[in-house]
């Protein structure tokens, strides 16, 4: 396994109800290390920015108005094989699907409002990474 970093963001949903501190706290006890972090509030073209892959999908413009609709936190996150770790820390995409303990399973308000969001891929993740930081805020 090699040591990847990925990109999570703490969604609206998540940070209106005081639940940064525990989402962080699952990344951190799986031995993870949050190198860099940020609160901020998207505009709208950032969301649409940040998500341009789904552009096609139907969904497209309610995601980016419920990703601006609050602010998130989002941070950069280094250990062994983190991109698929921090996937299967969140689970399932659609709460109602997310496997017991998961955090979608346990916060996640809707299939939109997920509470969290992880990288994918690693090249996903260079380009959130990038989008979202500059090398200067990365400290390892
Ligand atoms: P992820 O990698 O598990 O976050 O899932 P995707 O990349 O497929 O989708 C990105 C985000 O779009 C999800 O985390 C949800 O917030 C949202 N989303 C995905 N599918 C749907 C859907 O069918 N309806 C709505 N409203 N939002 C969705």
């Amino acid at each position: 396994m090699a040591v990847e970093r990925t990109l999570s963001i703490i969604k609206p949903d998540a940070t209106r109800r005081n639940l940064t501190g525990k989402i962080l706290a699952r990344f951190e006890e799986a031995g993870l290390r949050i190198v860099a972090q940020k609160r901020l509030r998207l505009t709208r073209e950032q969301a649409e920015r940040f998500y341009a892959v789904h552009s096609e999908r139907s969904f497209y413009d309610d995601l980016c108005d419920y990703m601006i609709s609050g602010p998130v936190v989002a941070q950069v996150i280094v250990g062994e094989n983190a991109i698929a770790l921090i996937r299967e820390i969140m689970g399932a995409t659609n709460p109602a699907n997310a496997a017991p303990g998961t955090i979608r399973a346990e916060f996640g308000e809707s299939i939109e409002a997920n509470s969290v969001h992880g990288s994918d891929s690693p090249e996903t993740a260079e380009f959130e990474i990038g989008f979202l930081f500059s090398g200067i805020e990365i400290i390892g």
